[in-house]
């Protein structure tokens, strides 16, 4: 981003009896000052999402081949490697048949212990 004029600047033109010049720089300041506050609010959201990521790490347990979200002492899943390697998100896997699981998401299948050919 572009420098912000400053409001020295402004004054000086303004003192010189400049103005029109002075309107232009404190249009520059404006629209900057708008540019600032989306580039915030999307910095805030970033900061959000990356909280609730962060608080989902500290529950998500690995337990070949999936994981599980631990809380409380209560499991809750399995969910998907990929998924949650690739994008860090929480996808449950569906039970297939003789232990196999499917991520509905990415197609990725997983089997367990429980798996039998
Ligand atoms: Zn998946």
């Amino acid at each position: 981003m572009a420098m912000l004029p400053n409001f020295k600047e402004i004054s000086e033109l303004i003192k010189k009896g400049l103005t029109i010049e002075a309107q232009e720089k404190f249009m520059e300041l404006r629209e900057g000052a708008v540019k600032l506050q989306e580039e915030n609010l999307s910095l805030r959201e970033q900061v959000r999402e990356l909280e609730s990521q962060l608080a989902i790490r500290g529950k998500v347990v690995w337990a070949e081949p999936y994981y599980w979200l631990e809380e409380d002492g209560k499991r809750d899943g399995p969910y998907c490697q990929k998924c949650y390697d690739c994008d860090i998100k929480l996808i449950r896997l569906q039970r297939g048949i003789r232990g196999v699981w499917n991520c509905r998401a990415c197609n990725s299948g997983f089997t367990d212990g429980e798996f039998k050919r």
